[in-house]
């Protein structure tokens, strides 16, 4: 015999009217295998049914209404394949026509006329003859009156489930039929019963039962916000125990000192100094050092925000105490940038740095790889090269990687495996800001610094949205900007559907730019994302040097290029970018000691979104404001970072309309896990047990704990 299921965990076939025909279809087309998973699969939306329309008010064709009245005839017309079934249905204003083409012998056995019915359906209009196809109808009892006038739930469904009769109606009554054979026992509440109290939630059954068929709107109202709550606080529980976890299982190197290499920086080679802000994070990463267990700390940070110092420093700090250091960036060009700058500000110590990128070779790579294993170099500055196989560092202690959303994961994982006995600190900075209500989700295993604050006598960035009625103009003050000694870029967009058309779209502006700005006054260089990385350095390096006055690209340049000296930035198009790809954009200017300028020409004719988006952009220049836009315009799934780093799929909460109640969820999370870390009080048992069994990531909450 076997071991009975609970109810609720059962396959459908077990309830009247699926059978397995049915149960299979469900299965293929919505994933929907048991009797759970069929009451979870919630309503997309409500009809209002509380109101009814009367017959003469119906004005257009096309809508749906629900109307009450009594089917006066009931006749089959025509023959064949054209045969269908005809009532006329009146109420006390008029009448319209009831049509079915298929079910016919059935319904002729089954309706009644002359008997109250509740009409809902789409009215179709033939001259001044009104027509409902196929309406759901209902016969009006006493009790029935009740039970109908109420909000209707709409489901999922496709084509084939329509054809199976699985559509909305099908799925309500299938809904229903299980609502009405669940006992207490079977859906026993599973949140602690102190929270549903203080939150005043429903309890789950009700919830489930209102989330389906709401009474009432404050019902279905309190149901939504118990569910998504519900939602919400299970990842959180999932993630806040596997980075307690992590924190307690992954031991770090221990940096207690603050020594002479750190101390002689401060006090003698620091050229500015430091925000306050810089100081904070410098505190939050000291403290870390000194906890003994590893550091995954996130540094968000906005274009010029100075996260370089800040990542400088934290490596003074791992030499202090014994230990190497490595600065890992994207692309060759800001490797060798870093180590420029770098080098500047080390000059006058003692400290080796080096340099390994794909470029470097032979007999000068040999050499730094073995200076490196000998523990002779500090600090070692690179690209993707850093994490090969056969770079050996002799200590490494922290492992710095500059403008994450280049690298991978795994490619974050590579670096783990470079430290000996333990794994290295890890700092990985962007200057892609993330809306809080994101990183709670996203990085809820990093711990996460915020530069938020610019250095003094910063000028801000001058944006102004320009149409193609202005270019004379915007021409013209280039031309005055280059006369005073400045550079300019000019950015086109990327049209990822057609390589081809991103190049003519370039090369068509380059043609153009060549006949405003003829040579040889003036020197162009062109980087797109078709020529080979050597030709792209070669013309970055030109402008860089000063070489070339303009610089006209696709959002190759996108990261981190530093050149002070251009001061303007053009981007073309720039209704195609999105918010946070243009705030990139802006952060290559405003770099130098003169005043910078961005100017984003657009087409005449906007949509609503792309308007509110360059709007933002000429509002303000900070980050973090324009990453909230944007998370609101285009959703969490589509900010950069989060395909990597995988949202968790969501029925009703949103991340972005429910970050109140997700940073209640977060909270409340932090606070029982740090009472009771495995859920093993009385209160929590419950929510343990239904974390093991449906909550995916937390399957083996037993084997975190
Ligand atoms: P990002 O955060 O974009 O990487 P950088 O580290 O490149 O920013 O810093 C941008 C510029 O600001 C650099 O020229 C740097 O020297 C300067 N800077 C950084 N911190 C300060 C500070 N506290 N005061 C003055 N200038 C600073
Ligand atoms: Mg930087």
């Amino acid at each position: 015999m076997q071991l009975a299921t609970s109810f609720i965990d059962q396959e459908l076939t077990y309830i009247k009217g699926v059978g397995p025909s049915r149960s299979e279809l469900l299965k293929n087309e919505l994933s929907i295998v048991s009797i759970r998973d069929i009451l979870v699969d919630y309503p997309t939306r409500y009809e209002d049914r509380t109101q009814f329309q009367l017959i003469k008010d119906i004005r257009t064709g096309n809508d749906v209404v629900q109307i009450r009245g009594v089917i006066t005839s009931l006749a089959t017309v025509g023959t064949g394949r054209k045969k269908r079934l005809v009532g006329h249905f009146k109420d006390k204003s008029g009448s319209v026509e009831l049509v079915w083409f298929r079910s016919i012998r059935w319904l002729q056995e089954n309706l009644e006329t002359h008997k109250p019915y509740i009409v809902f359906g789409r009215v179709s209009k033939f001259g001044r003859r009104l027509s409902i196809a196929h309406p759901e109808l209902e016969l009006v009892t006493q009790q029935k009156l009740k039970s109908t006038a109420t909000f209707v739930p709409i489901y999922r469904s496709t084509e084939r489930l329509g054809a199976s009769g699985l559509d909305s109606k099908g799925r309500r009554k299938i809904v229903r039929t299980i609502l009405a054979q669940l006992k207490d026992e079977d859906l026993p509440e599973h949140m602690p019963e102190y929270l549903v109290k203080k939150l005043h939630f429903p309890s789950y059954k009700d919830a489930l039962h209102y989330i389906h068929f709401p009474p009432d709107n404050e019902a279905l109202r309190k149901a939504e916000q118990r569910l998504k709550f519900e939602e919400l606080f299970l990842i959180q529980l999932t993630i806040v125990k596997q980075y307690v976890t992590r924190r307690k299982l992954l031991k770090g190197h221990l940096f207690p000192e603050i020594g002479d290499y750190f101390n002689d920086f401060y006090a003698n080679h620091l050229p500015f100094s430091l925000t306050g802000a810089q100081k904070r994070v410098l505190k939050e990463i000291r403290r870390d050092f000194k906890s003994g267990q590893q550091m995954n700390r996130l540094l968000q940070g906005d274009v010029g925000s100075g996260k370089t110092i800040v990542a400088l420093m934290s490596m003074l700090m791992a030499l202090d105490n014994g230990f190497q250091a490595c600065l890992m960036a994207p692309t060759e060009i800001l490797a060798q940038q870093h180590m420029a700058g770098i080098c500047e500000l080390l000059a006058k110590t003692k400290i080796r740095v080096a340099i390994l990128t794909g470029s470097i070779k032979g007999k000068t790579r040999q050499e730094v790889l073995k200076l490196l294993r000998l523990g002779e170099i500090h600090f070692l500055v690179g690209t993707h090269a850093l994490i090969e196989e056969h770079v050996q560092f002799k200590h490494l202690g922290l492992a710095i990687i500059d403008e994450q959303h280049r690298f991978g994961v795994a490619q974050r994982a590579k670096l783990w495996e470079k430290g000996k006995s333990k794994p290295p600190h890890i700092l990985v900075m962007t200057a892609t800001p993330i809306p809080r209500t994101l990183h709670m989700t996203l990085y809820g295993d990093l711990d996460v610094s915020a530069l938020d604050e610019l250095p003094p006598g910063r000028k801000p960035v001058k944006t102004q949205h320009k149409t193609e009625y202005h270019r004379p103009a915007v021409y013209k003050f280039v031309k005055e900007q280059i006369a005073a000694g400045r550079q300019i870029y000019i950015v086109y967009p990327l049209i990822e559907e057609s390589e081809h058309l991103d190049l003519e779209n370039l090369d068509s502006g380059y043609e153009r730019l060549l006949a405003d700005f003829p040579p040889p006054s003036y020197q162009i260089s062109v980087v797109h994302g078709r020529m080979k990385q050597e030709q792209k350095d070669f013309e970055m390096q030109r402008f860089v040097s000063g070489k070339t006055h303009l610089m006209v690209a696709t959002t190759v340049i996108e990261v981190g290029v530093n050149v002070p000296n251009a001061s303007v930035m053009i981007i073309e198009n720039s209704e195609r970018f999105g918010l946070s790809q243009l705030h990139q954009l802006r952060g290559r200017v405003g770099r130098g000691a003169d005043q910078s300028y961005c100017i984003l020409m657009t087409s005449f004719k906007l949509t609503h979104e792309a308007k509110e988006r360059i709007n933002t952009m000429v509002s303000t220049n900070d980050g973090f404001e324009i990453a909230e836009v944007d998370l609101r315009l285009r959703g969490p799934g589509s900010m950069a970072g989060t395909q990597q780093s995988g949202l968790p799929t969501l029925k009703l909460a949103n991340l972005v309309r429910d970050n109140v109640l997700l940073k209640t969820a977060r909270e409340i999370a932090m606070r029982i896990l740090d009472k009771d870390p495995d859920l093993r009080s009385v209160h929590h048992l419950p929510l343990r047990a239904y974390l093991e069994k449906y909550v995916e990531d937390a399957k083996d909450w037993s084997k975190i704990s």
